[in-house]
C-alpha cells in the first residue's frame, strides 16, 4: 500500500480539489469491487476512498500535510469510536476519546479549546420547513369568514423510504467525517483567538451514517414534491396582507421531526362599492337634490342585507353619515367597526319641461336672477 495518499490518488502535493475529485473518480472505475477482477481491488478501494475523504477536506488535508501519513492515520484510529468508521472523524468533535496523548497531539492543532462538540450529540432529526402561499379572497369573504379550498405543492415524505433517503436494505457504515456524530467542529484561527463552531456535518447531513445505496424515488433527499388539497379557515375580518399559520401543513421534516408550518399570506380584494379602512367601511350614496332638501329613507347595501337609512332633510352634499356596527367585523375581537355613508347630491344633468319650469320658479321664488345661458335650455328643450 502506498503511504501517501497524493501518491494513491497520483496527484501532486498541490493538486486542488477539483483534480483530486476526477483523480478520485478514475481509480475508483478502476478498483471498485464490483467491478474490478484485481485481486486486491477491495483494498485499494478503500485507500483511494479515504485519501479522497482526506484531501478533500481542508481541515483534514492540513493536518495531513502537517502531521504526515503515519501519524494522521494513527491518530484517526484512535480518535475513532466505531468500528469500521476507520476514519478521521474523531478530529471532529474528540472531547470524550480520552487519552492524553491524543490530547496532546490535537492540542498541538487545536490548542486547548477543542472538544465542545461532543455532549451535545445530534441536533436530531430536522423539523421541516415553513412554507409560504398566498390565498385570494374578496370583502364579503373576509367579512363573512369562508373556508377556502387550496392546493400546495409541498415537500412530503417520500412514500418509498419513508424518508430516509435509502432502501430499507440498504447498507449502513458509520460517516468518517463526523465519526457518526452527525456534526463536525471547525476550529478557525479569528483575531479574537480560536473560535469554535459546531455545524451539522455535511458529509452525511446530519444523519451520523452514510448508506451504500440512494432511494430512487426521492433521490435521496426523503422528500418529494407533491400536491396537497387544503382547507383554509379565513377568520372573518381577516385584513389584507394578514398571515394565517397553518401547523404543521408545510414541508415534511426528517422521519421523527415534525412538520413545518404553511403561512398563507391573505390578499383581500378591493370591492367596487366598499372601502376599507381597518374594521370600518366607507360607502357612497348618491341623493336627489329634493331627498337632500326633505330627507328620505333610504336603503343601504351592507353584507347581512340592505339597512335603511334616514337622509335627515337640509343634507348637505358630502354629509357623512355612520351605521354603528355595520362594518366589518373584528378579527379575535367582539363586535364590527361601522359603516360610513357619505351622501352625494346628483344634479340632474337633463330635465324636463316640467322639471325645468319647477326649477325656475323655485330659483325666482327664492329671488335668484339666474343668468341662464340659452343654448343650455335649448338643448334641453331639444332633448325632449
Ligand atoms: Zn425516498
Amino acid at each position: 500500500m502506498a503511504q501517501d495518499y497524493y501518491d494513491a490518488l497520483g496527484v501532486s502535493r498541490d493538486a486542488d480539489e477539483d483534480e483530486i475529485q476526477s483523480a478520485y473518480r478514475e481509480k475508483a472505475a478502476k478498483y471498485h469491487p464490483d467491478v474490478s477482477d484485481e485481486e486486491d481491488a477491495e483494498e485499494k478501494f478503500k485507500e483511494i476512498k479515504r485519501a479522497k475523504e482526506v484531501l478533500t477536506d481542508d481541515e483534514k488535508r492540513r493536518m495531513y500535510d502537517q502531521m504526515g501519513h503515519e501519524q494522521f492515520e494513527r491518530a484517526a484510529k484512535r480518535g475513532a469510536t466505531d468500528e469500521g468508521a476507520g476514519g478521521a472523524g474523531g478530529m471532529g468533535g474528540m472531547g470524550g476519546m480520552g487519552g492524553a496523548d491524543m490530547n496532546d497531539i490535537f492540542d498541538q492543532f487545536f490548542g486547548g479549546g477543542a472538544g465542545g462538540g461532543r455532549g451535545r450529540g445530534r441536533g436530531g432529526p430536522q423539523p421541516g420547513r415553513d412554507l409560504q402561499t398566498r390565498l385570494d379572497v374578496d370583502l364579503e369573504d373576509a367579512y363573512h369568514g369562508v373556508e377556502k379550498e387550496m392546493t400546495v405543492r409541498r415537500p412530503e415524505q417520500c412514500p418509498d423510504c419513508e424518508g430516509a433517503g435509502h432502501p430499507p436494505g440498504a447498507t449502513a457504515e458509520t460517516c468518517p467525517q463526523c465519526d457518526g456524530q452527525g456534526q463536525t467542529t471547525r476550529v478557525q484561527r479569528t483575531p479574537f483567538g480560536r473560535m469554535q463552531q459546531t455545524q451539522t456535518c455535511q458529509r452525511c447531513d446530519g444523519e451520523g451514517q452514510l448508506y451504500d445505496e440512494t432511494c430512487s424515488t426521492c433521490s435521496g433527499e426523503g422528500t418529494v414534491r407533491e400536491e396537497a388539497t387544503l382547507t383554509v379557515e379565513v377568520p372573518a375580518g381577516i385584513r389584507d396582507g394578514q398571515t394565517l399559520r397553518m401547523g404543521g401543513e408545510g414541508a415534511a421534516g426528517e422521519p421523527g421531526a415534525p412538520q413545518g408550518d404553511l403561512l398563507i399570506d391573505v390578499s383581500v380584494a378591493d370591492h367596487p362599492d366598499f372601502e376599507r379602512d381597518g374594521d370600518d367601511l366607507h360607502y357612497k350614496h348618491a341623493v336627489s337634490f329634493p331627498q337632500a332638501v326633505f330627507g328620505d329613507s333610504v336603503e343601504i347595501p351592507t353584507f347581512e342585507g340592505p339597512v335603511e337609512m334616514d337622509v335627515p332633510g337640509g343634507t348637505q352634499s358630502g354629509e357623512t353619515f355612520r351605521l354603528r356596527n355595520k362594518g366589518m367585523p373584528r378579527l379575535r375581537g367582539r363586535g364590527q367597526g361601522d359603516l360610513y355613508v357619505e351622501v352625494h347630491v346628483v344634479t340632474p344633468d337633463s330635465l324636463n319641461e316640467e322639471q325645468r319650469e319647477a326649477l325656475e320658479a323655485f330659483a325666482e321664488a327664492g329671488g335668484e336672477d339666474i343668468d341662464v345661458e340659452q343654448g343650455f335650455f335649448e338643448k334641453l328643450k331639444n332633448s325632449f
